[in-house]
């Protein structure tokens, strides 16, 4: 039986948190974004640690800003069940 942990699943638990840590202490100010190939702040809170596709693991520190859009356009993939429609009332007693 698999262990499903739905927060680590969704690459923000804990272990991405150690991972960002390690990739961080080997971090230069200026070192290019794996996303976009830009230098990378020198302020280590706007940075991120993307993750694959898959989300198997790691691809390297990037901004913020593109880690966030590559994760909506996963999100939006995965949030595709729309609402019920509203139940559209017929007169059939009036
Ligand atoms: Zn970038």
């Amino acid at each position: 039986m698999s262990v499903r942990a739905s927060t680590a699943a969704r690459g923000y638990g804990s272990p991405h948190q150690q991972a960002r840590q390690r990739y961080l202490a080997r971090y230069r100010p200026g070192d290019p974004c794996t996303r976009c190939g830009q230098p990378l702040p020198r302020d280590t809170s706007l940075i991120d640690l993307g993750h694959n596709d898959t989300r198997t693991g790691w691809t390297g520190l990037e901004h913020q800003a593109c880690n966030r859009r590559a994760g909506a356009i996963n999100g939006n993939r995965a949030r595709s069940n729309p609402p019920p429609k509203p139940v559209r009332r017929t007169s059939v007693w009036d």
